[in-house]
């Protein structure tokens, strides 16, 4: 499957806002948007004045990226969210929260979302007792997400949720640290996803 080799860091100062892709080094004064918090490239620092579609364009990028989905996928998301009840850009955005990798990094398992992709794709985790190593699967209310018997000594689990104190559960996961499991208490709602995301800017684009 194709996937984004370069440089993650670069991926922030590119979106001008610090996207925490990797995981502890951005919490710390080595985080490269700290440090450059300006675009890359030659004409990084110039002035960049976007017209209205570079604003959609670089918004969907943002989000598309935050995820760590290719194109494709972000737009069939988008495609199931248009067919949903509600509002389209909401229904994407609880989407994209409900995907396995995202819960599994917001349950404090993984640091980052890649590190989270990754370690449902190797069968550490499993969903209301059955395995699932697909982090594209969407979870419902209710379900309940636990490290798998075989993967409770893994000390990437245990340092993750060692350092998870300094990333914010949301309110719609219950985690229970000691039993390595934590239940989708509720769907995500719009207030609960507190990153800067113009999610309306997205049905724009796409609704060219
Ligand atoms: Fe972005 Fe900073 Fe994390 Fe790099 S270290 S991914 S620039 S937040």
């Amino acid at each position: 499957m194709a996937r984004y080799c370069g440089s993650v860091c670069r991926i922030c100062r590119r979106e001008n806002q610090k996207l925490f892709l990797k995981g502890d080094r951005c919490f710390t004064e080595k985080c490269s948007f700290e440090r450059r918090g300006y675009p890359p490239g030659q004409h990084g620092q110039g002035r960049i004045k976007f017209s209205e579609y570079g604003l959609q364009l670089r918004e969907k990028q943002k989000i598309k990226r935050t995820y760590g989905l290719l194109e494709k996928q972000f737009r069939s998301l988008f495609e199931r969210a248009e067919r949903m009840r509600g509002v389209t850009g909401s229904n994407l955005l609880s989407l994209l929260e409900r995907r396995m990798d995202n819960v599994v990094y917001r349950s404090g398992f993984a640091n980052s979302r890649v590190e989270a992709r990754q370690m449902v794709r190797h069968g550490h985790f499993n969903v209301n007792g059955q395995r699932v190593d697909i982090p594209s699967f969407v979870l419902k209310k209710g379900d309940m997400v636990e490290v798998c018997e075989a993967s409770r000594g893994v000390t990437r689990i245990a340092g993750a949720l060692e350092s998870v104190k300094r990333r914010e559960i949301p309110q719609w996961i219950e985690l229970d640290s000691a039993a390595l499991k934590s239940k989708v208490r509720d769907l995500p709602s719009r207030d609960d996803i507190t990153a800067p995301m113009q999610e309306r800017l997205v049905v724009e684009l796409y609704s060219k």
